[in-house]
């Protein structure tokens, strides 16, 4: 059961000596007193004052309608979230967390003012599971201030966890720490402290912060209603806007993960701070079952997949771009050729365009302040040169090289061109963020009448690769955001353009108001690997400003000049990052299409070996990638053993009886035996599965 909180007292005795530097806040007791007293003042509320505004007085009837139909009583300002859940039964008040009240998420505890939509939110659901950890941080942080007499800068909840800045002088927590701060953790939320809410006026909160010059600064720099929502847990106050669970005693498992140096506000220069992450579960079983899948996600981490089947590494000498050994470079070329087939068969022309350009072409196009971080410029004797952080201004340039006419619209560009985006060294992430990639990048430049069909197209293009990875992906139309550029009128049309051509396609779709690029709306694809994880790859944006910038101009039917609209779009995205997608979500076992591992020979015995060299310069001549088992020191059994290990699509194993009739024994990954097949039949076979890019092409044999 909760406790009562514990004033101003240390809360735990475990922590090390050591880290009491700075020993308890003197202040603690007066601060924590200051809240209660505020609080208490504003418990009528909850009870029996007035109603305020539209609401009804407290404790008339009110009704509590409940996902799937169902209706309860309640009574206004009195009845709360947490006694629906406990008077529905069913276990239902140890699961939920927060509750949504007429669309709005609110705590528990909170009570209802009228009639209510009441949906009581778990760990399950988004919503659920952020209140949770923004409630975790929250223990973090207090046991942060007690463990390091730290300052509690700030707290997130993230997509897999949360993390929490605090700030304690030049000192770091060490790696050395993590145990026993997590240790400490346990404890807290194991007695079950309160989350107190308290809404409070600009003064009340200048008073409640007076200790706290981090929060006082964000206080100052983002409240700007007269009142802001502040949260207590034992001794850590935080302007926070809740939802937060009900008491810690529900966070049953807390895992610290890795602590970092940080600056206040993320910007370099300002104070530096410490960043500790965690993750935490309502169960130790949840805990488990996430270290398990975390287990395993390491052991499909694509560096490790990279190292293990020699496809790339990376190199200290030249942070950031990736060596694609020759299995590397093998996935990487078929995917760029498979983007290549389909843009020979949907009209795309491919250019190739500088890889250097001036930094006067960027100031051009109008992208120059997003870019200017990324651009690596060299100098060039007595000119700047800049390395290419992307394609569109060079296809813009060669839009306007000459005159163009209605009757060359649309025109599509396609450019592998290398780019390069300087990226700050820790972030730098394996193939996920580099500083030299490559996109599947192109750019149609069509009239506004053709654009619903180009747009149709794009979809399509893109419907058509990620079947062939095996993605399932989704939708979402970004529209204008604040400080957008061009007249509205043009943005009204495009965005419902996207909309329009979104509904054609048929596939469910999701809107983001506001996500759009300043220059136009966008449409961004997210796809779902083997593994269930999202990764945003591929972008259909429509740009109205860079032919703007570069006064881009076709001679139209009816002979005046007109304006072409600019779509930039990616399927595959950086291809680089894309081979990471892929190696993770397939773990090493490639499809055959794609894989550098597609056949292994292996002869039975030493003096089957030219036979068996034989049937490899066959299958290379035929254009797969054929390797062959040299080691004449394994059994049999030990080479098919390996051969499975390495994850080879297909083995061919040859004996004197293969030799003698010259055909192969195969093999699939598996190990399921298909038995002796003559050998150009089995080249044929494996060329059809090949090129009609299944996925199980080892069922499929
Ligand atoms: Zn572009």
């Amino acid at each position: 059961m909760p406790c009562a909180h514990t004033g101003g007292r240390l809360l735990f005795a475990g922590a090390p000596r050591r880290h009491r530097v700075s020993g308890p806040d003197p202040h603690l007791a007066e601060r924590l007193r200051l809240f209660q007293q505020l609080r208490a003042a504003q418990e009528p509320r909850a009870g029996t004052g007035d109603g305020v505004g539209d609401q009804p007085p407290p404790g008339t009837p009110i009704r509590i309608a409940l996902p799937g139909g169902s209706r309860l009583p309640g009574r206004a300002l009195q009845t709360t979230p947490f006694q629906v859940a406990t008077q529905l039964g069913g276990g239902l008040a140890e699961v939920a967390l927060v509750a949504r009240v007429n669309g709005t998420l609110q705590d528990l505890d909170w009570p209802l003012e009228s009639d209510t939509d009441l949906e009581l939110l778990g760990f399950s659901t988004p919503e659920g599971r952020e209140a949770f950890w923004r409630s975790s941080a929250c223990v973090l942080g207090a046991v942060a201030e007690q463990f390091y007499g730290a300052t509690f800068c700030s707290a997130k909840a993230t997509e897999d966890g949360f993390f929490c800045d605090v700030h304690m002088g030049d000192r770091t927590v060490q790696r050395g720490d993590l145990p026993a701060l997590e240790d400490a953790c346990a404890a807290f939320a194991r007695a079950g402290h309160r989350f107190e809410r308290l809404e409070a006026t600009r003064e009340q909160l200048a008073q409640l912060f007076k200790h706290n010059t981090f929060q006082l600064q964000q206080i100052e720099e983002e409240v700007t209603s007269p009142t802001a929502t502040v949260y207590r847990c034992g001794p850590l106050l935080q302007l926070c806007r809740g939802p937060l669970l009900r008491h810690t005693g529900l966070i049953a498992a807390l895992r610290v993960l890795t602590s970092s140096a940080a600056f206040w506000r993320g910007v370099r220069g300002h104070q530096s701070l410490q960043r500790v992450t965690a993750v935490a579960f309502p169960s130790a079983q949840q805990l488990a079952a996430w270290q398990q899948a975390r287990d395993e996600a390491a052991l499909r981490d694509h560096r490790r997949i990279g190292q293990e089947q020699e496809l790339f590494f990376f190199h200290e000498l030249s942070p950031g771009s990736c060596f694609f050994l020759p299995r590397g470079a093998h996935i990487y070329n078929t995917l760029i050729e498979f983007i290549r087939s389909e843009y020979r068969a949907r009209g795309f022309c491919e250019v190739v365009t500088p890889n250097v350009f001036s930094p006067r072409l960027w100031q051009r196009s109008g992208h120059w302040q997003h870019y200017a971080p990324h651009i690596f410029s060299v100098a060039a004797g007595a000119e700047t040169l800049s390395l290419k952080p992307m394609n569109c201004p060079a296809h813009c340039l060669m839009f306007a090289h000459r005159p163009r006419s209605w009757r060359e619209l649309p025109l599509r560009w396609a450019d592998f061109g290398v780019l390069h985006r300087n990226e700050p060294p820790g972030t730098l992430t394996g193939l996920t963020r580099l500083r030299r990639f490559q996109q599947d990048d192109a750019h149609i430049f069509c009239t506004l009448e053709q654009l619903e069909g180009e747009m149709d197209a794009c979809l399509d293009f893109i419907r058509t690769v990620y079947a062939a990875l095996g993605f399932s992906f989704r939708l979402a139309l970004a529209t204008r955001p604040a400080g957008f550029l061009g007249d509205p009128e043009t943005w009204d049309r495009a965005e419902q353009q996207l909309e329009r051509s979104l509904r054609t396609f048929g596939q469910p779709w999701e809107l983001s108001p506001g996500d759009g690029a300043f220059y136009g709306p966008k449409i961004d694809i997210q796809i779902r690997d083997a593994l269930g994880r999202q990764h945003q790859c591929g972008t259909i944006q429509l740009d109205f400003q860079m032919p703007e910038r570069f006064q881009l101009e076709y001679a139209s039917a009816t002979g005046g000049a007109a304006r072409p609209v600019l779509i930039h779009r990616a399927v595959l995205g950086s291809v680089e990052r894309m081979v990471a997608v892929l190696a993770e979500s397939c773990g090493g076992r490639w499809p055959l299409w794609l894989s550098p591992l597609q056949v292994i020979v292996i002869p039975q015995a030493p003096e089957l070996e030219d036979y068996a060299r034989e049937v490899q310069a066959v299958l290379r001549g035929g254009g797969m990638v054929a390797d062959l088992d040299r080691d004449t020191g394994a059994t049999l059994a030990r080479k098919i053993r390996r051969a499975q290990l390495a994850h080879y699509n297909f083995q061919l194993v040859v004996g004197r009886r293969e030799r003698d009739r010259g055909t192969v024994s195969v093999r699939t990954r598996d190990n399921r035996r298909l038995g002796e097949r003559d050998l150009r039949r089995v080249l044929q076979r494996l060329r059809e599965l090949r090129d009609s890019r299944v996925p199980d092409a080892e069922e499929r044999f």
